[in-house]
């Protein structure tokens, strides 16, 4: 069997290209962009890249971008502050403070001072409960990404068992409510599960979402199955590597996605695609 790549660089770059239109089209008619906060702390090296790659793609689509840099040793107050002035803009639609924060500031106190309105990360409590309520809200962009991903593809997921390696708030436990929502039966497998390569053997869809090079290998694979690649791991050699071991497991797979260039690029994608969405929104109040 042929193994199909799921490319997210050209499933988002075609996205990214209609969001584009939709944003000229939208400020010819009203002179309105879709604005987008971005909030760093400190110099984490990753996360410069990360916030840098978010600019980019919202100078790319036409949205305008807000880029905020604090010192490391901003105090959560001033951190929450800058928020709150971000939510009180017309000009800004979506907020996103790029995590992970240094120790001193309580991630939740931050991400629950966003204006739900805004959260286009999906982090919220609010955006979370909603989604588990199968409620209309922001979803994470990473699980939103894989979503969309996994239905350009056409591939079903309804009936369809599937495994989540990882539980995070960001990636493995949105994305195991968003494929049960979508019909998969969904076993969910963490650091605790003993023999968690027994439960990936008998998933049709595998979602690898540890962030630990390597650990998917063929014995975690069922031949035929969908294999979606979230990790992101640096090796020594500076090489960037997924949680799965690409070379065997392609052999096995029936659909898997490269690392880089199958997750990553689908996560920008859709948080501008929550950004617009927000926008949509804030103009129809
Ligand atoms: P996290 O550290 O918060 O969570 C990792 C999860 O994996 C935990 O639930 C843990 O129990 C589980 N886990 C760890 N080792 C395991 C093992 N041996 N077997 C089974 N489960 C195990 O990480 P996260 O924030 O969810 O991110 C996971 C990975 O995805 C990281 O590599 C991260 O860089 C990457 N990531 C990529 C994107 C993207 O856009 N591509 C976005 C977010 C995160």
């Amino acid at each position: 069997m042929k193994m199909i790549l799921l490319n997210g660089k050209t499933v988002s770059a075609s996205r990214l290209q209609k969001l584009k239109e939709l944003a000229t089209e939208e400020f010819s008619v009203s002179n309105r962009r879709p604005g987008l906060a971005v909030i760093r702390v400190g110099d984490d090296p990753a996360s410069k890249i990360y916030v840098s790659r978010k600019v980019r793609a919202c100078h790319d689509v036409g949205f305008n971008s807000f880029e905020c840099l604090l010192p490391s040793h901003v105090s959560q107050e001033e951190l929450i502050q800058k928020i709150k002035e971000f939510n009180a803009r017309s000009d800004t639609h979506g907020i996103l403070v790029q995590l992970p924060l240094p120790k001193h500031i309580q991630e939740g106190s931050v991400i629950s001072s966003i204006s739900p309105e805004k959260d286009v990360d999906g982090f919220h409590p609010m955006s979370l409960g909603k989604l588990v309520a199968g409620e209309q809200t922001m979803i994470p962009c990473t699980p939103l990404g894989i979503m969309t991903l996994l239905t350009e593809y056409g591939i079903t997921m309804k009936g369809r068992r599937a495994t989540v390696i990882g539980r995070s708030r960001i990636v493995g436990r949105p994305i195991s409510i968003l494929l049960d929502q979508a019909g998969a039966t969904v076993t969910v497998v963490h650091s605790q599960t003993p023999h968690p390569e027994a439960l990936c053997r008998e998933a049709d869809i595998v979602v690898a979402a540890a962030g630990k090079a390597g650990l998917v290998t063929t014995n975690w694979i069922k031949p035929g199955a969908v294999v979606i690649d979230v990790g992101i791991n640096r090796l020594a050699s500076g090489k960037i590597v997924g949680d799965v071991d690409f070379e065997n497991v392609a052999k096995l797979a029936s659909h898997l996605t490269p690392v880089p260039g199958g997750v990553g690029p689908m996560t920008i994608c859709s948080l501008l695609e929550n950004t617009w969405k927000s926008f949509k929104n804030s103009s129809s109040h």
